[in-house]
């Protein structure tokens, strides 16, 4: 499949500390498409300070799933850019049944909007990781500030302890990966997200990867996903 081609809708799917963000970037690398994370979108929307960030940022930091109302519009003006017209991936995004539909009423709409152009329903991949191993991951999770990149003080860690290597910046800890957050999270996940998987799977828009490999070889399987997969188009150009 070529960079330039359709790709479609794509949801990775999976709790937190799956590594979602880090399979996401190397998709968007691959077939240039953006990376379309809520949690991003969010943290964006609570440091500028806007009224969605500030309704928004308590409930995040609590670790709780922050109300659809609030989300819809967001997503929905995010998915109109034309950076999105050969597909995107989304992250974090659907997290509940009740988004899920949303998701594919949206799309299904936005179709009959806008006929001349092809819109995709989602096609999902989800990352299955054991408990205990994702407390490991999240817990060790560092964040530098001024570049993005990831660090896991267990995993993955910087050369020097707590500084970015690329730029060095002082680490950070995400507000939400302390663990009495991350339980919450988690919990969370299992909830509210597991029903996800099961409507997607209904559909038969779901396949599974495995998330306990290391990432290359998630990224491998994810990328043979995506090869075999003819994106699901309604409408077309
Ligand atoms: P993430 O970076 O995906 O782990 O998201 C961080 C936080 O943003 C979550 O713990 C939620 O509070 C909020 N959030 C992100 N995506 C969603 C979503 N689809 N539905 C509800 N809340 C979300």
């Amino acid at each position: 499949m070529e960079a330039s081609q359709s790709i479609g809708s794509i949801v990775l799917l999976g709790p937190p500390g799956a590594g979602k963000g880090t399979q996401a970037k190397r998709i968007t690398e691959r077939y240039a498409i953006p990376q379309i994370s809520t949690g991003d979108l969010l943290r964006e929307n609570v440091r500028n300070g806007t009224a969605l960030g500030l309704k928004a940022k308590d409930i995040m930091a609590r670790g709780e799933l922050v109300p659809d109302e609030l989300l819809y519009d967001m997503v929905a003006e995010r998915l109109r850019r034309p950076d999105c017209e050969r597909g995107y991936i989304l992250d974090g995004f659907p997290r509940t049944a009740a988004q899920a539909g949303w998701l594919d009423a949206f799309l299904e709409r936005e179709i009959l909007d806008n006929p001349k152009c092809g819109k995709w329903l989602p096609f999902v991949i989800s990352m299955d990781v054991d408990y205990n191993v994702l407390l490991l991951r999240l817990t060790g999770r560092r964040t530098c500030p001024t570049c993005e990149r990831i660090y896991n003080v267990h995993y993955q860690p910087p050369r020097v302890d707590g500084i970015c290597d690329v730029d060095g910046a002082k680490l950070v800890t995400r507000n939400d990966d302390r663990e009495e957050v991350i339980r919450e999270r988690l919990q969370a996940y299992e909830r509210q997200t597991r029903p996800v998987a099961e409507y997607y799977q209904q559909k038969g828009r779901l396949v599974s990867v495995d998330g306990m490999l290391n990432a290359d070889q998630v990224t491998e399987q994810v990328f043979r996903e995506i090869r075999n997969h003819s994106p699901a188009k309604v409408g077309g150009c």
